[in-house]
C-alpha cells in the first residue's frame, strides 16, 4: 500500500487558497480548526497522535477535493458534537445553522448499528446512510472520515480491521464510485483489499512490482509517440500515463476470468485538453495513426455515465503490437471524474454566475443522491436506470432509529406505535407515549427517516387502545393491537364464568346432587339442550344469570332418572372431540379465537351461505355483518375474519325483507301464504301505501335456515302476482 501523507494546518490552508479566494471563508475554516483542537485537545488516537490529527486530515482531504467552505469547516468539526460534550446551542452560536446541520448529519450516520448479519445488509446499509443524509455534503464528509480511518486501520485489533474493510468494500466504496469520486473509491478499495485478503493483494501488488520498468517503458514510448503526432496541430493538451488500481485488477481477474497477464496488457494513458471539439479531432488523429481495436471506442462525452462521468475511451495497437488503453477529455471532464460530486462544490456554497447555472448544478445534484441510492449493477443503461429511479426507494420506506442507534424501516406513514411493535409486542403493548428526537409526540405523529425515537412504557400500562388501530400503518402492529383487545374482552369474562362455576356448585351441594354432575363431560348433556357447544359459555350464561340455576336442577333430574336404567352405549356418549373447534351457536367461527361472544349484526342479518364478516365490538364480543354491509366498509381496523360452520343446522336466522308491489286486494294474504309454502316462518310484518297511492312498500320479518332457503323464499315471493322488487333489507 502506498505511504500517504499527514497534513499540517499549513498544508490545509495552502490547498484551501489554491481555489478559495474570500477572505471570510478562510477565516471561517481557521476558526473552525482552532475551535476543534481546543475541544479535542486532551484526546488521543488509539496511534497515541493527538485526536486533532484526524479531522485535520479530514479537512485536508475535502479541501484536496475542492470542497465548499462550510464542507471543509464541517470536516474539521465532525467530530466536536459526539466525542466533546458540546452544547448544540453553542456550537450554533459558534458556526451557524448550516455547519451544525451538517456535523449533526456525520454523527447521526456514525451512530448507525446493526443488531446482526440478517439486519445488515451492504446494499440496505447504503440506502439508509443516504436516505439519512439529507444533504450530500454529509456522505462527503463521511467518506474522507472514512478514508482517514481505513488508512490508520493497522491500530486496531484485527477482527475489527476486517469487520471496517468489509463495510468499507460494500458501503462506502460504491457510494464514492457513484458520487464520481474514482480518487477515494480506488483507495478504499485497495485498503481494504488488502485487510480482506492480504494473501491476493501481496501477490497482484508484487506481478505489478515485476512488471513496472517495462511497462512504464513501453508507456513513456507511447506518451513520445502521440505528442509528436499533436504537436503541429495546434491544440492545447496534457498527456500522462497511469496505473490502474490493484482491486480493480483483481476484480477483473475474478469476474472476468483472466489471467494476470490479460489484463495488464491493456496500458493506460489519459489526454486532457480544452474543450469538447478537441477531444474528438484528437481521437481521429490517433485513429488515423494507429489500429484502433473494433468495438472499443465509447463516447461517454455524447452519452454521460450514469455518474456524469465523460471522456473517450478508445483502445489501439502501436507498431510494436501493444495495445493501449486511451481516454480523451477535458479539464472539466477531468476534474469530475476525479472529484465527482465534490467538483460541484458551489452548491449551497458558492456564488453562481447565472440563475441558470443554479439550476443546472442543483439538477446535478440532485440527480446524484438519485444515482447512489440505485442497485449495483456496474454498467446500467440509461433505461434501466431511470426505471429504477421511478421506483424510488424512499417513497415508500423511512428510516427511523432507536435511541441507541438501532435501525429500524418502517412503510412511510408510520407511526410511534409500528415502531413500538416492530421492536418487541411486549414494547408495544406497554407503551404509553413517545419522544421524537427528544420532544414528547402524540403518539399518531407520523416518522420521518432520521428520526430518533424513543418510547415510554409502564408495567401497568392498560395496552394498546382501540384507537390506535385508527392511526398504525403496519399490519404488523394492526394484528397485534387486534389480539391484544381481544384477548382481554375474553378475560373479562373469565371472572363471570368463575361465579357460574360456583353458583352451580352451590346449588348442586344445597339440593344433593351427585358431584360428577360437575364434570364437563357430564355437564356437556345438560348444556347442549341449551343449545351451547361449549362449557365456557354455558358458566358465562350461568354466572350472567341467563341460564337459571332451576332450570337446570329440572333438566338435571330428568337425566339422572333416565339414566337410573343402563345404555348400552353409555362409554362413548360423554367422549369429547379431540379436536377442539369453538362453535358459537349461532354456528360461526373466529379465526384463531377459542371463546368469545358472537352475534349477528341487525343490520344487515347474515344467514348461511352469506360471505360473512366479523367485526370486533366495544365489550359485546364479535359482530357478524354481510361482507358487502354498507355499515362495515369504513371499519377495516377492527375486521376480524369469520367463516360459516359446516352442516351446522341448529339455529334459525330472521332476516328482513322489502317487498314492493302495486297495491291490490289480498296482497298482504298471498305474501303469507307464499311464506308459509316456502317454510319460512313469519315474525313480523308491515305494509304501508305510498304517496302515490298506487304502489305498497312491506317490510317482513321471516326466519330461515340458510341462504339457499331464502334465494327460494325471494323466487317465490317474486311470483306473487303484482310484485315488483323483493330485496333484503339493510338497516
Ligand atoms: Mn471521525
Amino acid at each position: 500500500m502506498a505511504k500517504f501523507e499527514v497534513y499540517s494546518f499549513e498544508d490545509l490552508m495552502n490547498e484551501v487558497r489554491s481555489y478559495m479566494k474570500n477572505e471570510n471563508n478562510l477565516a471561517l475554516i481557521e476558526k473552525a480548526y482552532l475551535y476543534a483542537a481546543d475541544k479535542h485537545k486532551e484526546q488521543k488516537r488509539k496511534s497515541g497522535e493527538p485526536y486533532i490529527i484526524h479531522p485535520l486530515q479530514v479537512g485536508t482531504y475535502l479541501a484536496k477535493l475542492h470542497a465548499g467552505p462550510s464542507t471543509v469547516a464541517a470536516g474539521l468539526l465532525h467530530d466536536v458534537l459526539e466525542d466533546c460534550d458540546v452544547d448544540p446551542d453553542d456550537f450554533t452560536d459558534e458556526f451557524g445553522e448550516e455547519i451544525y446541520k451538517l456535523v449533526e448529519g456525520v454523527t447521526k450516520i456514525g451512530n448507525l448499528k446493526f443488531k446482526d448479519e440478517k439486519e445488515y445488509q451492504a446494499a440496505n446499509h447504503r440506502k439508509i446512510l443516504i436516505a439519512m443524509a439529507s444533504d450530500i455534503r454529509v456522505i462527503l464528509i463521511k467518506l474522507c472520515d472514512r478514508l482517514h480511518n481505513v488508512r490508520t486501520l493497522q491500530y486496531q485489533p484485527p477482527e475489527k480491521q476486517k469487520k471496517i474493510a468489509k463495510e468499507t468494500l460494500e458501503v462506502y466504496a460504491p457510494i464514492a464510485h457513484r458520487l464520481g469520486i474514482s480518487e477515494i473509491k480506488n483507495e478504499l478499495e485497495d485498503i481494504s483489499f488488502m485487510y480482506l485478503d492480504p494473501e491476493k493483494y501481496h501477490e497482484i501488488a508484487g506481478l505489478v512490482e515485476n512488471k513496472k520498468a517495462q511497462r512504464d517503458e513501453q508507456v513513456r514510448q507511447m506518451i513520445i509517440s502521440i505528442d509528436e503526432l499533436l504537436a503541429d496541430k495546434h491544440i492545447n493538451f496534457r498527456i500522462f500515463g497511469r496505473s490502474k488500481h490493484l482491486y480493480s485488477i483483481y476484480n477483473k481477474m475474478l469476474k472476468k476470468n483472466k489471467r494476470f497477464d490479460e489484463i495488464l496488457d491493456l496500458l493506460a494513458i489519459r489526454i486532457v485538453t480544452e474543450n469538447a471539439l478537441d477531444c474528438y479531432e484528437i481521437l481521429g488523429y490517433i485513429h488515423a495513426k494507429y489500429t484502433p481495436i473494433p468495438g472499443r471506442l465509447k463516447d461517454y462525452i455524447a452519452m454521460p455515465k450514469f455518474n456524469m462521468y465523460q471522456s473517450l475511451h478508445t483502445s489501439v495497437i502501436n507498431s510494436e503490437g501493444t495495445i493501449f488503453e486511451i481516454q480523451i477529455r477535458t479539464e472539466e471532464m477531468d476534474e469530475i471524474a476525479e472529484r465527482g460530486v465534490a467538483a460541484h462544490w458551489r452548491y449551497k456554497e458558492g456564488k453562481y454566475n447565472s440563475k441558470e447555472e443554479q439550476k443546472q448544478i442543483e439538477e446535478r445534484l440532485s440527480l446524484f443522491r438519485d444515482i447512489i441510492s440505485i442497485k449495483d449493477d456496474e454498467d446500467l443503461d440509461d433505461q434501466v436506470f431511470m426505471e429504477t429511479l421511478q421506483r424510488d426507494f424512499f417513497d415508500t420506506n423511512v428510516y427511523v432509529m432507536s435511541p441507541k442507534g438501532r435501525v429500524i424501516d418502517l412503510p412511510q406513514g408510520s407511526t410511534p406505535i409500528d415502531f413500538a411493535y416492530r421492536i418487541h409486542t411486549e414494547v408495544g403493548n406497554s407503551t404509553i407515549g413517545a419522544t421524537v428526537n427528544g420532544i414528547l409526540v402524540p403518539l399518531n405523529t407520523v416518522l420521518k427517516t432520521g428520526d430518533v425515537v424513543s418510547l415510554q412504557t409502564s408495567k401497568n400500562s392498560v395496552g394498546p387502545s382501540e384507537d390506535w388501530l385508527k392511526f398504525v400503518k403496519t399490519t404488523h402492529a394492526r394484528n397485534k393491537i387486534k389480539s391484544f383487545l381481544l384477548k382481554k374482552e375474553m378475560e373479562s369474562r373469565a371472572p363471570i364464568i368463575e361465579r357460574g362455576e360456583s353458583m352451580l356448585k352451590e346449588e348442586f351441594e344445597r339440593r344433593e346432587v351427585d358431584a360428577e354432575w360437575l364434570q364437563p363431560k357430564k355437564l356437556q348433556e345438560i348444556y347442549s339442550q341449551y343449545n351451547l357447544k361449549e362449557y365456557n359459555d354455558f358458566m358465562y350464561a350461568v354466572g350472567n344469570k341467563a341460564i337459571s340455576l332451576s332450570s337446570i336442577m329440572d333438566k338435571v333430574n330428568k337425566k339422572a332418572h333416565a339414566q337410573a336404567a343402563p345404555t348400552l352405549n353409555s362409554n362413548t356418549v360423554y367422549v369429547r372431540e379431540e379436536k377442539k373447534k369453538y362453535t358459537s351457536k349461532l354456528g360461526i367461527r373466529v379465526a384463531g379465537i377459542d371463546s368469545i361472544k358472537i352475534s349477528l349484526a341487525g343490520c344487515c342479518s347474515p344467514v348461511p351461505g352469506d360471505e360473512i364478516i366479523g367485526f370486533i365490538t366495544k365489550g359485546q364480543g364479535v359482530k357478524v355483518h354481510r361482507k358487502d354491509c354498507p355499515n362495515i366498509q369504513k371499519e377495516g381496523n377492527r375486521i376480524i375474519d369469520v367463516e360459516w360452520e359446516e352442516d351446522y343446522h341448529d339455529t334459525k336466522y330472521e332476516v328482513t325483507l322489502y317487498i314492493e308491489a302495486t297495491d291490490r286486494t289480498f296482497l298482504i294474504t298471498d305474501i303469507v301464504t307464499v311464506l308459509s309454502q316456502s317454510k319460512a316462518q313469519l315474525n313480523a310484518i308491515n305494509s304501508s301505501v305510498k304517496e302515490d297511492k298506487v304502489n305498497t312498500v312491506t317490510t317482513i320479518k321471516i326466519v330461515v335456515d340458510n341462504s339457499e332457503h331464502l334465494k327460494n323464499v325471494i323466487a317465490n315471493l317474486r311470483k306473487v302476482q303484482s310484485v315488483t322488487k323483493v330485496e333484503r333489507k339493510i338497516v
